[in-house]
């Protein structure tokens, strides 16, 4: 059994990346799942118009449900819409539904528009007696103002890499992005953890492309990598995370592991950046 250290402080973490379907929702699911089944706090904020993070977490999001939608743009407060997980342990969920997807225009009229999930998280931990370990902010597939919140409001940025042929394309887009955040809104982020996903290893090109990343990235990305597998692809329509739904599959143990080594690496030691660069 493994045996989790916990972080002192909150990690805020946002799964990023602005190709769809390379798993981020899969990602954010399971390492929280995992997580809180090894004794951590976990909260997963959905904040993907698709609502596959508040599925696959058994979270209710009709469209009457209130989600995330009602926080960033009518100052809801997050508290009042997190509800609890039927998985295992402390975890949580703020659900997203298809009022998000008019977020993104709605939100470029509002004051402080790149802020409003920042702040409305910094509330709701400052209220809470026991705050959560791990908080994990599923982004949609784009650089718009939804990501955007979501870099300001995390101290991490987790890349899911898709071990495929294309999967370094448009990385660069994502982390000169991040860097214009950290330089103008969020000077603490850093891309703390890359996880290799989806990895076949029958192929010659899934071991060159996860070579290649590591190579570009020998710091963050994690040893452990997620290999394709059908039953993580299956958990979502039973509305589990794959590590309840087949505890022992081949999928769920390397989830398991990446967050074990995610909690055992711990949060970067953040210092100012020296100009240049
Ligand atoms: P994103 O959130 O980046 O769009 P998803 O997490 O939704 O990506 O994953 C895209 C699709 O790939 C989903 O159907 C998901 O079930 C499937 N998938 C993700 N990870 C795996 C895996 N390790 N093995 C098999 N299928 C996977
Ligand atoms: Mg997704």
């Amino acid at each position: 059994e493994l045996v989790l250290p916990l972080p002192e402080k909150t990690r805020v973490l946002t799964i990023s990346n602005q190709k769809g379907g390379v798993g981020k929702t899969t990602t954010a699911v399971n390492l929280a799942a995992a997580l809180a089944r090894l004794g951590a706090k976990v909260l997963v904020i959905d904040l993907d118009p698709q609502g596959n993070a508040s599925t696959a977490l058994g979270v209710e999001h009709r469209a009457d449900v209130p989600s995330i939608y009602n926080v960033i743009i009518e100052d809801l407060p997050l508290e009042s819409v997190v509800q609890k997980s039927p998985e295992e342990g402390e975890l949580y969920c703020v659900p997203a539904n298809i009022h998000l997807a008019g977020a993104e225009i709605e939100l470029v009229s509002l004051v402080a528009r790149e802020q409003r999930l920042r702040r409305a998280l910094d509330v709701h931990l400052a209220e809470m007696d026991e705050p959560y370990h791990y908080v994990f902010i599923d982004c949609p597939p784009s650089l718009g103002l939804l990501t955007i919140n979501a870099f300001v409001a995390a101290s991490e940025v987790l890349i899911p890499i898709q071990c495929e042929y294309y999967a370094l394309e448009g990385l660069s887009q994502l982390l000169k992005n991040i860097e214009m955040i950290e330089k103008h809104l969020n000077p603490v982020l850093r891309v703390s953890t890359i996880l290799l996903t989806m990895y076949d290893a029958r192929t010659n090109l899934a071991n060159q492309v996860a070579q290649d990343v590591r190579d570009h990235f020998p710091q963050q990305v994690l040893s452990t990598i997620i290999p394709r597998s059908v039953r993580v692809s299956e958990a979502p329509s039973y509305g589990q995370s794959v590590v309840s739904y087949d505890t022992n599959s081949s999928g769920s143990l390397s989830y398991q592991e990446a967050a074990a080594e995610m909690a055992r690496r711990g949060a970067p030691q953040v210092s100012a950046r020296t100009g240049g660069k």
